[in-house]
Parts: structure tokens; sequence; C-alpha cells
């Protein structure tokens, strides 16, 4: 089948008039779209699903009128115009009455419901079109390159508000008790990006950015809850504005928090939705982690205004190129908003991230033939925005940022308000640096994995080779290379050397002036690679971590562990360079090593793990106790954050008695006084509680759940309830991820949450099991996916027979590559259990002292 519309007929403009109603989940539409017709044609095809269409005219230039009948593929998801006679070339006007419904799957346009404080039920309709759900609101032409101006009017009941994607002209009367909103015509953009709300909603005053009203929009009670998204989003709008050399799009930007939202935010110009905890939080009462979260999630969409929204893929195989650069845009406006934050190197987690999957035989390339429209949506994943935005960066690191970003201000001025390609993006950056750039980037875009530098000594300097990096046998693989940038940087004789260099498929030698004391490769740490390094290398670079960046000893230790679970290091080798970090004040670092002990958790027998929590306790203890449990005068976000991390640590893998015991008493005297306990340190607080916790305290989070004040109390309190660990109360959270107590938006994740704990795992498949019928029904599609990733917790043979056995015997589908690479990282898990299992038993059970860092 075609997947893509003829294009003897396309639209330019729509004029979109919509009634929701609001209490009986439909809406009525009418619509005149401006089309040119390029050669006679007798019918005329677009999108449409879920709506019935209930006229059809075309006016043709010369003002004669033709009735037309339609027809719906729902299967194709597209509408058969057809007239009696045709309709000759020329500008014309098409003319649709329409009914539809407002769905409950969070996709189209949709019905969100809430509770208000006083617990009365209220309902609000909102919009996600990306990727090709705008064809469930209206009939279009839902493709990307069908860019057009959209002319919307809203009628709604008088006491609510409706947000679209431009200023309102006007109100009026519509009816009794009804308005009829109109609203400004938009930019000439993609039919994913049109956006209608409609509800009981309140909104901040405007904080101006140059003429840029923007706004927080949210249901009543929670504006309170709005300062920070104001704070990054103006300064984002303002940044990027500077940074593209191009104004902001729009004529207004309004943020809203939509209280059921299945991805995390959606970049409609001028009006971006987000799911309340990506946008709303308590400054005061959040942790760092939980302010960085919509930092970030701001930071994108507002970079998508322009990379997404200004200028669009041509076909969806360019998602990757638009989520990958408002990443790595994220990242930069958040780095210069708070350089305190050390962004770039908390980003190395998300690399890391992408890297698993990235090494999986079931991997694909980052950008890859899409043909249905529906195949994009395996494309929102790591490997699209993780190691998109990873390869953007090192490509930025190796020409220069100012290159950089004159390449991308050359590609926003030739293709703004229209379509463009990947290679035309390479193709702006080449002008700007004049290099070519294809020849580095297309093995990084167009092919699956990454390499594996393998470091030797080599006379006074180093020698340099690659292979393709696989956790499970490489076979032909191996002999797969790239083109990479690789920075060497090595301390000779009371100096440093820092060198660049471009490491093809034949091994390099970078010569020094003298044998190294020490050489890192990778340095900055911006490259989609791992490193190997000869044992001698190694062994140096252990011994002067303090001369690494904190991104360089991340990389290490995250290498190392990679390098373990592809039998390339023993395992205890690996848990000895654990015992290294002792003095680490790192937390992205940090979360490496302990990282790999949670994996190692779930790979030991229940027998072990007493020895594997006292290997823990041994190795974080120096670190908790310099940290303390109380904030210091003078300390940064990331200290404190730290802080709380490892109390985290040592409270639940490490399962320390001391530790729960004072978390309780903490926890209770935050019941009576809640300035008593750090901000920083209460969700973990509430994570120790849980896990030491029985039904008491179970009672009381779940009460907490309810009642939340914020998005971000709302979730620990939700996910806390998925870490107890007494039989019975594992139960009762299970029974919650069905039966509606819990939204559809984060039932999925607690579901996951449930899958990866050692103590939930076994009850929760079997309730998968029995209920995955259900979940399949009443999860969004997208988060379902995703509440799969658990069973790569699954780390027994049997279970994992019985996971190869589950899918294909109940036809689930997961679409794109997903199913295969959970799969993949089970069997990883469960050969890292038998080729490593008696070995890793043998080091618990008696670690080796520590040796002292230098
Ligand atoms: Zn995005």
């Amino acid at each position: 089948m075609d997947y893509r519309l003829p294009t003897t007929v396309v639209p330019s403009r729509y004029d979109i008039r919509l009634e929701p109603d609001l209490e009986a989940a439909t809406f009525a539409g009418h619509e005149t779209v401006a089309i040119t017709v390029s050669e006679p044609v007798s019918e005329i095809l677009l999108n449409a699903a879920e709506l019935v269409i209930r006229s059809v005219s075309v006016q043709t230039a010369d003002g004669q009128v033709v009735e037309g009948s339609a027809s719906l593929d729902e299967a194709a998801e597209r509408a058969r115009l057809t007239f009696p006679q045709p309709i000759p070339p020329g500008e014309h006007r098409l003319t649709l009455d329409f009914t539809g419904i407002l769905n409950d799957r969070l996709h189209g346009f949709y019905r969100s419901t809430y509770k208000d404080a006083a617990g009365a039920s209220h309902t609000i309709a909102a919009t996600q079109f990306e990727a090709t759900d705008a064809r469930r609101g209206f009939p279009c032409w839902d493709e990307p390159a069908c860019k057009a101006v959209f002319g919307v009017t809203l009628v709604i009941p008088e006491a609510l508000a409706a947000v679209s994607n431009t200023r309102v002209t006007g109100e009026s009367p519509a009816g009794p008790g009804k308005k009829a909103v109109a609203f400004a015509d938009t930019i000439r953009m993609s039919t994913y990006l049109v956006a209608f709300v409609v509800g009981e909603l309140e909104a901040t005053p405007p904080v101006m950015v140059g003429p840029t009203p923007l706004r927080v929009w949210c249901v009543p009670g929670k504006l309170h809850l709005a300062r920070f998204a104001l704070e990054i989003g103006a300064f984002a709008l303002d940044y990027f504005e500077r940074y593209y050399g191009q104004p902001y799009p729009g004529d207004k930007l309004d943020m809203l928090a939509i209280p059921d939202f299945a991805a995390g935010a959606m970049e409609n110009l001028g009006a971006i939705t987000y799911r309340e905890t990506a946008l709303l939080v308590d400054e005061a009462a959040a942790s760092h982690t939980e302010r960085e979260r919509v930092a970030d999630v701001v930071a994108h969409e507002i970079a998508h205004m322009w990379f997404g929204d200004l200028v669009t893929m041509l076909w969806w195989n360019g998602i990757w190129l638009n989520e990958a650069f408002a990443t790595f845009m994220e990242l930069l406006a958040v780095d210069a908003w708070k350089p305190e934050w050390k962004r770039w190197t908390t980003f190395g987690v998300s690399r890391a991230a992408a890297m698993a999957v990235d090494g999986l035989h079931n991997t694909r390339p980052i950008e890859f033939e899409v043909r249905a429209p529906r195949d994009c949506e395996a494309m929102f994943d790591l490997l699209t925005y993780e190691k998109g935005a990873s390869v953007l960066r090192m490509l930025e690191q190796h020409l220069s940022g100012e290159q950089f970003r004159d390449g991308v201000r050359l590609y926003l001025e030739r293709h703004r308000f229209g379509n463009a390609e990947t290679t035309d993006l390479w193709k702006a950056l080449g002008d700007a640096a004049r290099l070519p750039i294809p020849e580095v980037m297309d093995g990084w875009i167009f092919r699956p994995g990454y390499p594996l530098v393998i470091v030797e000594p080599d006379g006074t300097g180093i020698k340099l080779s690659q292979r393709r990096f696989t956790y499970l046998p490489a076979g032909g693989a191996v002999s797969e290379h790239w083109q990479i940038p690789v920075r060497v940087r090595a301390s000779v004789k009371r100096g440093f050397v820092d060198k660049p260099v471009l490491l093809g498929a034949e091994p390099l030698t970078v010569s020094l002036p003298a044998a190294p004391d020490w050489v890192v490769v990778n340095a900055g740490g911006h490259g989609f690679y791992r490193v190997q390094y000869a044992a001698p290398l190694l062994r140096k670079m252990t011994n002067s971590l303090k001369k690494l960046a904190p991104i360089e000893r991340f990389n290490l230790v995250s290498d190392a562990f990679a390098l373990a679970q592809a039998g390339l290091m023993a395992s205890p080798d690996y848990l000895d360079l654990t015992a290294r970090f002792g003095e680490e004040t790192d937390r992205n670092v940090w979360a490496a090593v302990t990282g790999s002990w949670g994996y190692v958790n779930r790979v030991i027998a229940d027998d072990q793990r007493a020895d594997l929590e006292a290997l823990v306790r041994q190795r974080v203890q120096a670190a908790v106790e310099r940290l303390g449990w109380e904030a210091q005068p003078g300390e940064t976000e990331l200290e404190r954050q730290l802080r709380a991390d490892l109390l985290r640590t040592v409270g639940t893998l490490g399962n320390d008695p001391a530790t729960q015991e004072r978390a309780r008493a903490l926890y209770a005297r935050y019941r009576e006084d809640e300035s008593a306990v750090d901000p920083d340190v209460l969700p973990a607080l509430i994570a120790i509680v849980a896990a030491a916790g029985g039904e008491s305290e179970y009672d009381e989070f779940l009460q907490r759940f309810k009642a939340a004040r914020s998005p971000q109390e709302e979730q620990r309190y939700l996910y806390a309830l998925a870490a107890f660990r007494q039989p019975e109360l594992i139960r009762r959270t299970l029974e919650k991820t069905t039966s509606g107590e819990v939204r559809s938006q984060d039932a999925p994740f607690l579901m996951r949450a449930l899958l990866a704990g050692v103590h939930s795992r076994g009850l929760a498949w079997d309730y998968v099991k029995a209920n995955w019928e259900t979940m399949a029904r009443q999860y969004p599609g997208s988060a379902y996916r995703r509440m799969y990733e658990g069973v790569t917790a699954l780390v027994s043979p049997e279970w994992e027979r019985d996971v190869r056995e589950f899918f294909p015997s109940r036809k689930i589908v997961l679409g794109g590559k997903t199913l295969e690479q959970y799969l993949e990282q089970l069997r990883i898990a469960v050969s890292f259990q038998e080729r490593e299992g008696a070995a890793l038993a043998a080091y618990l059970a008696k670690p080796p002292r520590p040796p002292r860092a230098r």
C-alpha cells in the first residue's frame, strides 16, 4: 500500500470551527480548506479517523458548487471524497461537515478528567496530534510536508476557556450559554502541530519576552506551581532567539499542564502541552532532580518552536533529527541557565542509557526508512533522543560551538516555513564550517551500533584501534568501523598533552613526547563510543582518578561495567574497580557505580543478597558519613542531591537497618514539621521508609498520593507504593495498576517499577500475565510498550523461557524492534548470570578490603 496521499490536490489553508461537547464526549466540526488542484480529479483522498463526514462540497474558482460524498476507510485512516463530475485544475474551496468523539486514549482530540480539592470531577478536552492523530480531530492532509495556514474557531460554554496555537482575536455569542472564540491565523505549519485545549483553565499573567507574551495554564488551584516553568521558559525563549538568529515564529507562547497526558510534552506551536510533572513544580519543596526535569522539558519544547515547527522534517524518518536536535538544544540552554547544574556531565547518564540499547544486535540506525507513518511511533526512543543528541554534541565539539551554531542558523534561514531532511542540515553545517560533514556523520546516523576504541601502549605513545561493541558475541559485525573524532589527553612530564585525532578503519598511533603518567581517551567525555584500556593503562588511570573530569570518571565506570557485561572484563575486577570510588564527589559517577550494583542485585540469587547489601554499605559508608543527613551552608544543589542519592542507596539497596531507623524517625519529624527535612532528602526518605515499611506506612503513603499538593509529591508517593516488600502490600499495588485508582498515564510506569524490583518482580510478572489484555485496553500505546521494559529484570533461565513464550502466544506487538531489544537485554542478563554467577557469589562472600585511593 502507498502510505502517502496523492499530490494532485494539496491544501494551503484550513478554516476550522469545532464545537466540543465535554459531557457527551463528542464534537461537531465544520471546515473549509483552500486547495490547489493540479490536474482534473473526480475524487479527493485525505486522512480521517473515527470521524463521520456528514457533507462534502467543492466551490470551484469560478463560483460553481459541486456536492460530493465521502466514504471512510478506517483501516487506512482515510476518507475518499467523490464527486459526480471532475474538479478542474485551479484554486478551490473544499467544505466539510463532520462529527467525532472525544476519546479516552490520550490521542487525537481527547478528554481528560480530574478531581478538584473538594473531590468534584471536571473534564477538559485537549489534543495530542503527533504523529498521525490530527486526522482524529478534523479531516486533513495529515503529513508533515503538507504545511498550511490554520484559522481556528472553538465554540465552547461561556464559563470555559479555550487555547489554540495563536492569540484570541475575538469572542462572540454562539447560541444559549455559548461563545465562539476565534484565533489568529497560524504560520504555515504541519497538521501535527495544531492544538486545541478547552476547559476550566487558569493562566498566569504574561511574562513578556521581547514582543512575545509567555504564560502557563493549568486547572484551577495550581497556578502557584507555575513560577519555575515561567522562569526557565522566559530564559529559553530569549536564549533560542539569540542562538538561532531568528525571532520566535509565533505570536504568543502558552504552556499548558494537562492532567492526563501520554507523552512528556508536545511542541504544538504557541500552545505547548505538558504532563503536569513536567511543567508544574513547587520549587521550595522539590528536589534538584525534579526541578531539572521541568527545566529540561520546557527548554526542549521551546527549542522545537524553530527546529521542528518553523522547519519541519519532510517525512517521519526525520523524527530523529527533530528530537535529537531539541534534546541537544535543551542541554545547551539549561547549561547556560544554570551552569552549576553541570548539565552536560549529567547527560552522561542519558548517553550511557542509549549505549545500553545501541550495544544490542537488535538496535537500529538512528535514521531508517519509514514507510507506514505508524512505524515512526517506535522512533520515539533512547536512540532518537539520547544517541541523536550525543552524536550532535560530538559533532559540535569536533567543529566548534560557533561553527555549529552558524550552520544551524544557515539551515533555519534556508528552510523556514518549509521542510528539510538530514542531509540539508549536514549541508548547512558543512557550508558554515567548510568541512565535509557527511563523511564523518553518516556512519553514526545511518548505521546501527557504535565502536569500542581499544587503547594499548605503543612505545612512548598509544595505539588506538576500533571494533563494534556488542554485549553478546559480535560475529561478523566486529569488523565494522566508524569515523571517530577522538580526543586524547595525557599527563606527560609535569605537563598535559591534548590531541584531537580522527580514528578510521586503520589503527592509529598517537605519539607522546614521553611515556605518560596516565592517559584518557574520550577526553571531555563527548564521544559516543566506549574505551577499553590495556591493563597497565587502566591501572595508571585508576591511580589518578582525581586528575580526571567527572564525566571521564563516569565513562570509566560505565565502560568498564559494559565490558564486564560483555565478558570482556572479569566481574570481580569490575567490582574491585568500584572500590576505588569511596572518595567520589560527583553524583553521576556514583549513579554509574550504584546502578551497576543494582544490576548485580537482579542477577544474584536471593541468598546472596545479604552479601551484596554488606558490600554496598561498606563502599558507600565513607561518603555517607562525609555528607551527613543535613544540608550544609554553601553546598551546591548537586551536593545536596548526592546526599539524597547515597542515603537512598544505603537505605534500600544496602538495606541498612540504622539508616532505615533514622529515615523513619526523620520522616516522623517531617509529619510534624515539614521544614525539618531538606527537600532533596525527602524523596529518599520516602523511598527508604517504603522499602522497610509495613501496612501502616503503606496506608499513609496511599493517602498522601491521593491528597498530593504537587505533581512531584504525587509521583513520590505513587512510586513508593511499588517499593514495599511484603507480598500482601505488593499485591495491593498491583491491583491499583488496573483498578483505575492510578491514572492510565502513570499505571504502566508503576507496573514497570514493580517488574524491576527484586522483591516484587515474580508477583508482578504473574499479574501481567493474567491482566495484559486489560492493560492493553486501558494504557496509552506508547506507555504500554514501555511497561514491558520491566521484563528485562526477570533474570533467570526459567523466567526467560516464560517471557519468550508469552509475547508470541498472546500476539503482542510492541512496534519497531522494541520487543526484540527487551528480549536481548534479558538474554544478556541471564548469560551474565550463567557466566559470572559463581565468581560474583565468591567475591561477594569475601570481598577484598578496598585499596586506599591516592
Ligand atoms: Zn521533542
